[in-house]
């Protein structure tokens, strides 16, 4: 990775490699649409109608990882109804890690239920996207517990060995703008349908792994790992050390959900958690380096 102005102040000391496995930044333009973007789309509206709230674009995110030592960010599509906003989107995506190869992936989003979803997943990972999401119920007008719809777009990942990245949300707990119900009891209807596919199950999977103490579910979770996207907006930080004893340190991607919540401020809480340096290296960044097959090596001195 050369030339990575990386400052030692935040560098965590000990970790090798970081990825932010879950960060969204949008085309510039879409800033200037905001407006009519969120009369078009609802949970676009819902989450990012007020002009306050930050749309962050590459240059944003670079500075942000830049200080908070970031090495990559999977940057992440945001679940746009519309198939056309959603490939407008992509395109962006695309370019943005092209042009900063091993600083920035694409994970790109597909209209799940919309015609064109498996051929635009496809023509997406084949230009080089690491994998397809975030997908969102809600947003997107499907149900995990009814899996039959997004049969296309599994076969497509699942064919090309990409994972898909799927919004999960605790079915308790205080609402929130963006929350919805994709919980994990929907979440396994969907498991038990595609139990093959690599899943990246955000925001902790909304409380699955705490059901992975049942040797069944356990099983349907083989091929899923949790990213910890929005965490310290949602649970205290004792989640970390708790979920990495449930399903092990290998199975935990950090993730911060940028521009939602700081890179550094997330790293930093994270670094005082009751982790060990091994299982802090696996968390910040060899597993999502491994689960998106990113090709950074792993290790960073
Ligand atoms: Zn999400």
């Amino acid at each position: 990775m050369p030339g990575l102005p990386i400052s030692n102040e935040t560098m965590p000391q000990h970790a090798r490699l970081v990825v932010d496995a879950h960060a969204h930044i949008f085309p510039p333009e879409f800033d200037r649409a905001r407006a009519s973007l969120g009369s078009r789309d609802a949970w676009f509206g819902e989450l990012y109608g007020n002009p306050k709230i930050q749309l962050a674009n590459d240059a944003d995110l670079i500075s942000s990882m830049e200080f908070a030592g970031v090495h990559c960010s999977v940057v992440c599509g945001f679940p746009w109804l519309d198939p056309g906003i959603c490939r407008a989107h992509n395109d962006y995506l695309l370019d943005v890690a092209a042009r900063h190869p091993g600083r920035i992936a694409a994970v790109t989003v597909v209209s799940p239920t919309s015609r064109e979803a498996a051929e635009e997943a496809e023509r997406c990972l084949r230009a080089g996207a690491v994998g397809i999401g975030e997908l969102n119920a809600d947003a997107q007008d499907f149900d995990l517990a009814e899996p039959e719809l997004l049969t296309p777009v599994v076969e497509v990942c699942q064919g090309l060995g990409k994972p898909i990245l799927l919004h999960v949300s605790e079915p308790v707990g205080h609402l929130y703008p963006g929350k919805g119900t994709s919980t994990p009891d929907r979440l396994q209807t969907f498991l038990v349908a595609f139990p093959k596919v690599k899943i990246v199950a955000a925001h902790w999977g909304g409380g699955l792994p705490f059901y992975e103490l049942m040797p069944e579910i356990a099983a349907l979770t083989r091929n899923v790992v949790y990213d910890t996207a929005a965490s310290t907006y949602l649970y205290t930080a004792k989640v970390f050390r708790t979920v990495v004893d449930l399903v092990g340190a290998d199975r935990v991607l950090m993730g911060t959900d940028y521009a939602l919540l700081r890179q550094d401020r997330f790293i930093r809480k994270l670094q005082r958690q009751n982790v060990s340096a091994e299982e802090l290296d696996l968390v910040l960044g060899m597993n999502a380096d491994r689960v998106y097959d990113l090709s950074l090596g792993g290790a960073r001195s």
